[in-house]
């Protein structure tokens, strides 16, 4: 386990609208896991900081490398998603010993991310029940 410290008076990022300030709404600690060390398992103690941001108000801090209300580190939802990619889920989550359920919760995201979202425009659907001549379903350029 490792504990990290806040750095008195240090500016942090508003999630809400990326503002700097170095007012602190509140602060709780929370257990992350990260990439291990060898073979150990590495807990980190993280100090999760809520801003007292001007403009929105009371907002959690942006960090680059730990999603919001995420219980593992970037880096190692990064190694997770890789080897999702060539293992199977049971075998990834045993070698990072997390849970199963963290581990295809992770691999669904990376897929999502990976995805580019489907692009409809320029197509027409003719749905089967709306002809009554064609039972074909065709997509057509518009
Ligand atoms: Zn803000």
């Amino acid at each position: 386990m490792i504990r990290l410290e806040p750095i008195r008076g240090h500016r942090r990022c508003c999630s809400g609208c990326g503002a700097l300030t170095a007012a602190i709404h509140e602060l709780e600690e929370r257990r992350v896991r990260d990439l291990p060390v060898f073979e150990h398992r590495v807990e980190l103690l993280v100090p999760r900081v809520r801003v007292a941001c001007p403009r929105c108000g009371p907002k959690l801090e942006r960090l680059r490398w730990l999603a919001p209300y995420a219980r593992v580190t970037q880096r190692l939802a990064e190694s997770v998603g890789r080897l999702c990619g060539v293992m199977a889920i049971r075998h990834v989550a045993r070698y990072f010993g997390l849970d199963w359920k963290t581990v295809k919760d992770l691999d669904r995201a990376r897929l999502e991310r990976s995805l580019d979202p489907v692009d409809l425009d320029g197509i027409e659907r003719s749905l089967p029940w709306t002809s009554s001549r064609s039972r074909r379903v065709t997509a057509m350029p518009r």
